[in-house]
């Protein structure tokens, strides 16, 4: 699976790609990621990549056309369906599913994830700074508009890492185990290691007694209760 990421502060995605599962995951090739930074599809030399919004308020919004010609340049890139020579302008493409990030958007939640894991779409990540996209972007693109949480960050490149590690972790034979990818995990049981006893500043901490008595039933049930 390949995700494009569009921004304009690719550097922000290294550390966390670079190490743990997402690095092995590239290594092995079970996902791609590529940068498009807007800025690199602006027509004037400064290599703006937002204005004033109309109607008036506070802080600047991100261009419509730089990030237009980001996506255009992903479509081309990749081989058109049979039948789809020629056709790059296009605002659409099947091969790909489009995600703007947004406070106001669905909620991303580990289903979504599961489904586009699933899917046979590659992925284009549309991250916003400043005040937010232009509009007419998500309509032109047809794209999909999703919230991480209720809060707002200063820009969409924490939920479009969010959503590349949700979906990856998903992927099949990404984590060691298959149990390890449950959908169940999302509601997860508390979990413990050694010490059995942990003293912590004169006090005793003791893992549940039912974890260490090596009945399997009991174990799974009181998972069950603790969802
Ligand atoms: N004025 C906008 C509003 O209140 O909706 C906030 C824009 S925010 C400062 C800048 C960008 O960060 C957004 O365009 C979006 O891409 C991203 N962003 C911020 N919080 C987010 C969240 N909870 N989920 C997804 N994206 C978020």
């Amino acid at each position: 699976m390949t995700f494009n990421i569009i921004t304009i502060f690719p550097e922000m995605f290294s550390s966390y790609l670079h190490e743990s599962i997402l690095a092995r995951a590239i290594k092995e090739q079970k996902i791609k990621v590529k940068f498009l930074n807007p800025r690199d599809f602006t027509r004037d030399k400064h290599r703006k990549v937002d204005l004033k919004p109309y109607g008036g308020g506070p802080g600047m919004v991100m261009m419509a056309e730089p990030i237009l010609l980001a996506v255009s340049k992903i479509f081309s890139s990749r081989k058109m369906l049979p039948g789809g020579e020629g056709k790059s302008h296009l605002t659409t493409n099947k091969n790909f599913k489009i995600v703007i990030f947004s406070p106001g958007g669905k909620p991303f939640t580990n289903q979504v994830a599961a489904k586009l894991a699933k899917s046979k779409q590659d992925l284009i990540l549309i991250a916003g700074r400043y005040e937010g996209i232009d509009g007419r972007v998500k309509k032109i693109l047809k794209a999909e508009e999703y919230s991480v949480g209720p809060y707002v960050l200063t820009g969409g490149e924490l939920p479009a890492m969010i959503m590349i590690d949700a979906i990856t972790r998903q992927l099949p034979g990404v984590l060691g185990k298959d149990e390890s990818v449950e959908e169940k995990r999302v509601a997860s049981h508390e979990v413990y290691t050694r010490p059995e006893v942990l003293v912590w500043k004169n006090k005793k901490y003791k893992v549940p007694k039912v974890l260490v008595s090596g009945d399997h039933k009991k174990i799974t049930l009181w998972r069950e209760k603790r969802k």
